[in-house]
């Protein structure tokens, strides 16, 4: 059996660990990186579709707020690592980056690739040693942690920072180990739950025998309003943006936002306002027109003026108006009901998609006991926290991965200070 000694071990090659190894190198310590896989960051190279939203553009208050679950605990490494600075790093690397829609940052190339090989040259270039294989378990013996890995290697450091992320997409190598050496080091783990997740939802609301929900699958509404309403008809979120319909029931950035806020669904319905645009006055004028000026076309024709095709055969069934009704015939409790849907479209929502499906990892090391200034644990000395295994989650936009970079920096930065 070998035994090779560090001052530093960094548990997990993704973003968070990336950073923090380097950052500890670059401080004259040397450092040894452990990753599972054969490759290093692997959850990132299927960051934002492939292309990776590195971060998002914007100063420390809009971060915090973009980050609804512990975003106060986040306040001191943003500040000590801003999105500012996320970009002038990768800059300073060589990646060229652009801004988009929203304030997202993109590698000009459009390629996740170019992230990983600009971080994978940053730990070479600072001479972080990688070995490839997987911690079983850590202990501390005295002052010195000892990792053990899966082949009997033993490898010792005096810091020991866990950047092994949380329990979603596992096949990226985030299968929860994170929060089993926390544990046995006493640390609390908070509950997990699916973040940033698409929901199931089968059924209209009321229900409809005649039409279920993934009869719209495929189909993406580019600028729905939703709100969420609970079994007291309380609203509990409300949004503008994408939805889009799959085979299970809803995705899409707005139900993914929605989802951070949502916790047993029991009884949540959703309501789908297709013309947000347009107020129920605006639209019922705009309907009586057109009823006039077509007033020989039926029903379904005029429905083309106003719905996506996808939509019309299911519309017509929830309408309960005959497809072939003469709009001159169209009553006005039946455009009062067309008007309703328009404006309410409701699908009784069923529960969320399992965490293996999620974005994110809601739920992580409890924040209580990381002091936020630097990341170390208040249990033990001289071990830190970075990355997804915290209990921190943010919204989409680029503002996980600056959970990332700016955790992984304090971790990587305070344990290479005596
Ligand atoms: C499909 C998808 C798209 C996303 N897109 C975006 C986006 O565009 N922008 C954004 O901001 N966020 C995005 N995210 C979220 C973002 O990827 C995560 O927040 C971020 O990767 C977390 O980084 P991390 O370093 O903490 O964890 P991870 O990236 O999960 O890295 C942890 C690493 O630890 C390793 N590891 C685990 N256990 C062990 C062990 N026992 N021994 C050795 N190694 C171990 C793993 O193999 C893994 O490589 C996306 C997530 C997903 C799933």
């Amino acid at each position: 059996m070998s035994v090779k000694q560090f001052d530093v071990m960094v548990i997990g090659g993704g973003a968070a660990g990336l950073i923090a190894a380097g950052t500890a190198a670059t401080n004259g310590r040397h450092v040894v990186l452990l990753e599972k896989n054969p490759v290093l960051g692997k959850k990132l190279l299927i960051t934002g579709k492939g292309r990776c939203n590195l971060t998002n553009y914007c100063d420390v208050n809009e971060l915090v707020d973009n980050t609804p679950v512990n975003g106060k605990f986040m306040t001191n490494s943003f500040y000590r690592f801003s999105s500012y600075d996320t970009l002038a790093f990768f800059n300073d690397l060589g990646l060229v980056t652009k801004i988009e829609r929203g304030n997202r940052v993109f590698p000009e190339s459009d390629k996740a690739i170019d992230v990983v090989k600009k971080l994978m040259k940053y730990i070479s270039q600072n001479k972080v040693e990688v070995i490839h294989s997987s911690v079983s378990n850590i202990q501390l013996f005295g002052k010195l942690f000892a990792a053990k890995l899966i082949d009997g290697e033993v490898v010792r450091a005096e810091k020991l920072v866990i950047a092994s992320g949380g329990k979603s997409y596992p096949g990226t190598g985030s299968t929860g180990d994170g929060y089993k050496f926390a544990r046995s080091f006493g640390h609390k783990v908070t509950k997990f739950k699916s973040s940033l997740v698409p929901i199931e939802a089968m059924e209209f609301e009321p229900l409809n025998t005649r039409v279920r929900v993934p009869s719209l699958q495929g189909l993406a509404l580019k600028n729905a309003g939703i709100t969420i309403t609970d079994s007291n008809g309380k609203n509990i979120y409300e949004d503008f943006g994408e939805l889009l319909f799959t085979h299970f029931g809803v995705s899409g950035p707005v139900i993914l936002s929605a989802s951070s806020h949502l916790h047993t669904l029991e009884n949540n319905i959703l309501h789908i306002d297709l013309k947000p645009a347009l107020s129920e006055e605006t639209l019922d004028n705009r309907l009586q027109k057109e009823f006039k000026e077509y007033s020989n076309k039926n029903f379904q024709n005029i429905l083309k003026h106003l719905l996506p095709s996808k939509m019309i055969p299911v519309f017509i069934i929830l309408s309960q108006i005959s497809a072939e009704k003469k709009a001159h015939q169209i009553t006005h409790d039946e455009r009062m009901m067309t008007i309703k849907l328009l404006k309410d479209l409701t699908i009784k929502l069923d529960k969320l998609r399992p965490i293996q499906e999620a974005i994110i990892t809601s739920g992580g090391v409890d924040v209580k006991e990381i002091n936020p200034k630097t990341m170390e644990s208040k249990l033990v000395p001289n071990l830190f926290f970075a990355g997804e295994v915290i209990d921190v989650d943010a919204y989409t936009g680029g503002f996980n991965l600056q959970i990332a970079w700016s955790t992984g920096f304090c971790a990587g930065q305070s344990c290479a200070e005596d």
